[in-house]
């Protein structure tokens, strides 16, 4: 290389030297590790390293035993010379790369980024670095290289399809040639954690046919939490591939969103970009209640099979479910602030800068007002978030119906009442024995004036008593007082005493008058006039009876 073309070459020898120098900085830096590997590694099997290179198969060199670390072996070989630290692809010094650009859109799920055109940019010394640079720093962002991704996972309850980038337009494309309905949307963390409160957004995510997750954000809460992403399926970078697809067919979209004049510019470009779109209406996002009849009208008349609405998140999503009837256009999809990018109106961060996950850093520079608390705080509540869900539930990929914070309060709730249910039983037991002691006491005082106040009574009227019971023995011959049996408190039996009023066989004789009763149903025996009762209770009985009878009513 270097014969054919001296500014190549000395660019190489330049790579060369940072590869020695950084490796050799790595093990002096890890000798240590470095050591105990070799050490394992010779006590287990025997050797330190195990050559990987076959025909088909290269690897870098690999410690003979199995450790976490193991990957550092690869330092020997770039210092050997058969490896890089990074390298485009197989780069034209015959080397490969420990970091590719492959590898890199491959851990943050972008490789639809992947543009042949950037593979034919002269290789240098810069691109070396910037290579090696990005990847460490990718590193940070999206720890695991590649992990199992299942088909779908949730994240604070919220069902999202795991999916390539192609297979996402694959599977919408296919809804549409079907004439199927169908309704997309993303979330990322600004979204996710929008939906972490609000029940309407949650339940609305919930009830769309596919939901893609968007961001490093995402990505990293799924990584922590043991799963992996397929790609980061984003509206943004989904809208020109989509456009691409649909171009040419009889598909057409309508731009529903932004600012005014912001949905026609990103009509107008698009179909700059990509011949044979068909873009059947525009109109801007900021119209009244009043006027969603005239908006959907709009939609309908225009034929759209597609419909993108950039509302903003959770106004998007929600007003697609609550219209969904309504609406004409087979697919429907809320995309955020994506014309807004498509016009012209924001510039969207450089390749480079979303390869490597950090395309809010950008948002946040373009937006700083609006973005502050979206990213800077938004993006920290939202680790915290996963966080304490992995703490609190084991992890943070559960399905859940409802979202985390209602679901909290009902745990609060409940762990709450668990805590304080034996108290709050000690309390009532408490409360009850009050009660109790207030009833007997009161009783007990009950009892105490009735024995008083007949006691007081009997005293007070004993001139009077003897006089009846005088008056009652010069009328009639018997006891002066007459007893009963009759049912008192509680149903108990008592004897009532009463000074005599009748002739000894009152009781007898009754049973040749019970046909003259005068009170229906016979329990109650009465007679107005009563033949067995004395002469003076007799004239007592008639003078009583008009007051009796006024008092019954
Ligand atoms: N928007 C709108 N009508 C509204 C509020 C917002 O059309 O009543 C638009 C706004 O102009 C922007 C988009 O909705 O284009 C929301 O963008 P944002 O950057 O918040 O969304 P992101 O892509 O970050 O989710």
């Amino acid at each position: 290389i270097t014969e054919h073309n001296p500014k190549i070459g000395t660019e190489a020898k330049g790579q060369r030297l940072l590869d020695l120098l950084i490796a050799s900085l790595m093990v002096v830096l890890t000798s240590p590790l470095l050591l105990i590997h070799g050490i394992y590694a010779v006590l287990t099997q025997g050797r330190i390293l195990v050559s990987v290179e076959t025909a088909e198969n290269d690897h870098p060199a690999r410690f003979a035993s199995r450790l976490p670390t193991n990957e550092l072996a690869a330092l020997f070989s770039v210092l050997t010379g058969r490896y890089t630290f990074a390298a485009q692809s197989n780069d034209h010094t015959g080397r490969k790369g420990l970091f590719t650009a492959r590898q890199l859109r491959e851990r943050l799920g972008v490789t639809y980024l992947e543009n042949p055109a950037n593979n034919t940019g002269t290789w240098n010394l810069k691109s070396y670095l910037s290579l090696l640079s990005r990847s460490v720093l990718a590193m940070f962002v999206s720890p695991v290289k590649s992990m199992d991704a299942q088909d779908h996972f949730h994240i604070f309850g919220v069902r999202v399809h795991n999916a390539s980038m192609k297979d996402a337009i694959d599977w919408m494309h296919e809804g549409l040639e079907k004439n199927l309905r169908t309704t997309v949307g993303f979330v990322n963390t600004d979204c996710l954690n929008k939906a972490y409160s609000d029940d309407d957004y949650h339940n609305t995510l919930n009830h769309l046919d596919r939901v893609y997750p968007d961001g490093t954000g995402v990505r990293m809460a799924v990584q922590m939490n043991g799963q992996g992403v397929a790609d980061n399926v984003n509206g943004t970078d989904l809208f020109p591939m989509l456009c691409e697809r649909l171009a040419g067919t009889r598909h057409s979209l309508f731009l529903l969103g932004a600012r005014p004049g912001i949905a026609e510019a990103t009509a107008k470009n698009m179909q700059q970009q990509y011949p044979g779109l068909k873009i059947a209406g525009t109109r801007d996002g900021y119209f009244s209640a009043d006027e969603q009849q005239e908006v959907i009208s709009q939609i309908n008349g225009s034929g759209a099979t597609v419909l993108l609405v950039a509302l903003g998140a959770p106004r998007q999503e929600n007003w697609i479910m609550q219209n969904q009837q309504a609406l004409a256009p087979g697919l429907m999809m809320g995309v955020g602030g994506l014309f807004d990018f498509y016009s012209g109106r924001i510039s969207r961060a450089p390749v480079w800068i979303r390869e490597i996950g950090l395309e809010w850093v950008w948002r946040l520079i373009q937006e700083p007002r609006r973005m502050w608390q979206r990213y800077l705080v938004g993006n920290f509540l939202f680790m915290y978030r996963v966080w304490r869900e992995k703490t609190r539930n084991g992890s943070v990929l559960r399905p859940s119906v409802m979202t985390p914070s209602s679901e909290s309060d009902l745990l609060d709730y409940y762990e709450d009442l668990a805590q304080h249910s034996g108290m709050r039983i000690r309390m009532l037991q408490f409360k009850r024995q009050v009660w109790n002691l207030g009833r007997l006491t009161s009783q007990l005082i009950k009892r105490v004036i009735d024995a008083l106040a007949a006691a007081i009574l009997m005293l007070l009227l004993s001139p009077m008593l003897l006089l009846v019971m005088l008056v009652i023995r010069i009328e009639s011959p018997g006891p002066v007082f007459y007893s009963q049996m009759r049912v008192g408190y509680k149903g108990r039996l008592f004897k009532l005493w009463k000074f005599r009023s009748m002739y000894i066989d009152a009781d007898r004789r009754r049973a040749e008058l019970e046909a003259l009763n005068e009170m229906e149903g016979g329990v109650i025996f009465k007679m107005k006039h009563h033949p067995y009762r004395t002469h003076y209770q007799e004239i007592f009985y008639r003078r009583a009876t008009p007051a009796v009878e006024c008092i019954q009513g």
